[in-house]
């Protein structure tokens, strides 16, 4: 019997039992008391979670989907836009931008580093003539695994007086995400990574002063237009037609962070982290990211010297059924990267660090 495969990439993550069955059920229908309650329940439940007072509308599409709704409800084209590029999914921000006509100015670190709130205060501070409309800025950069001081740096935009629009699609549900106290002003996740969702729904939070650049936007939008699900929500429903299963399943995961209790679910990442981190450099490999700036959710590390991506990936996949992710685009073959976020435990990690060693010693390297 082949082996349940066990995924440790960031994202899609592993499903809790509970919410699979939630979902297995006969979907309900959308315009119905039954589904309007559970749709409130979830969007009072992550509005909890996200420490925010604002809206929060539930799309059926992938985090970039939420992605493209945040820009083309709040940028127009001609726009000037600060994107704080770091790897892909920051990258992503701005090309998004510039699809929808947006003037991008980047910031750029080199993959693996994070990006410095006092650059972006300085870059901000320059634009006397305040033309800067918005900031992008990825939470968790997952492509290389950097958590950034988001606290800081949506500080330093608010003080500018721009937009903050954040991709917290890989931070979400595993860290302190604070919307109202730190002052982000849009926010955007997804259903599959530490919500311990299948792909397929993403979360969108809006403060007031996205909804005051909304009012000013003039790209087209249809069914990403934020007043649709503004005028939906008022009414406990959606625009269009929702993924309701995965709206059941949401509300099993979330009733699951709930029991485990936030802090303790945040505290787990945390401590996941660091016995990767410890059991990755005791095997003798280089980690990517400094301490002081890694992610919660994912880690990424080199290979040996001598040795393949390509090899350690598939030597875990066929031996153990364990799949953890590549490098993308530049960093594709030079780092491998393992997602811990969700529903994972010691136990998970450990397992992930046993076969490791295995697979490493089995290819040549002397743990
Ligand atoms: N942003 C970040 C930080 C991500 O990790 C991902 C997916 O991995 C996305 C955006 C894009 O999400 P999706 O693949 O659901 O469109």
């Amino acid at each position: 019997m082949p082996a349940r495969e066990f995924l440790m990439i960031p994202g899609p993550t592993p499903v809790p039992d509970a919410v699979l069955s939630a979902i297995a059920r006969h979907p309900i229908g959308h315009r119905t008391v039954d589904f309007s309650k559970a749709l409130r329940e979830v969007v009072d439940e992550l509005k909890l979670l996200g420490e925010s007072t604002g809206d929060l509308f539930v799309l059926t599409s992938s985090g970039t989907g939420a992605m493209e709704a945040a820009i083309a409800n709040t940028v127009s084209p001609g726009d000037a836009v600060l994107s704080l590029v770091q790897g892909v999914f920051s990258e992503r921000w701005a090309k998004i931008t510039e699809a929808y006509g947006g003037k991008v100015q980047r910031l750029t670190v080199d993959p693996g580093k994070a990006i410095d709130a006092s650059a972006v205060k300085d870059v901000l501070k320059a634009d006397t003539a305040k033309k800067i409309r918005a900031v992008t800025i990825t939470h968790n950069e997952t492509s290389t695994g950097v958590l950034n001081d988001l606290e800081k740096i949506a500080a330093a935009v608010a003080a500018h007086g721009a937009v903050s629009i954040v991709d917290a699609v890989s931070s979400f549900g595993a860290c302190p995400v604070s919307i109202d106290k730190w002052g982000v002003d849009i926010l955007v996740t997804g259903s599959q990574k530490a919500l311990m969702l299948p792909p397929g729904l993403a979360f969108v939070f809006v403060n007031s002063c996205g909804w005051e650049a909304q009012s000013h936007c003039t790209s087209p939008r249809f069914y990403f237009d934020f007043a649709k699900y503004k005028k939906s929500l008022d009414a406990d429903t959606t625009p269009f037609t929702p993924n309701v299963s995965l709206v059941a399943g949401l509300k099993a995961s979330l009733d699951l962070i709930r029991q485990e209790g936030t802090q303790a679910v945040f505290a787990r990442h945390e401590r996941l982290k660091s016995i990767l981190r410890a059991g990755l450099v005791e095997l003798g490999l280089t980690l990517f990211v400094t301490d002081a700036n890694a992610s919660p959710t994912i880690t990424a590390v080199l290979p040996p010297e001598g040795l393949t991506v390509d090899s350690i990936r598939k030597a875990l996949k066929s031996k153990y059924s364990i799949v953890v992710a590549d490098g993308q685009e530049s960093l594709k073959g030079k780092i491998f990267r393992i997602g811990h976020m969700g529903n994972v435990f010691e136990r998970d990690i450990l397992m992930t660090l046993a076969a490791l060693k295995a697979v490493l010693t089995e290819l040549g390297h002397k743990c």
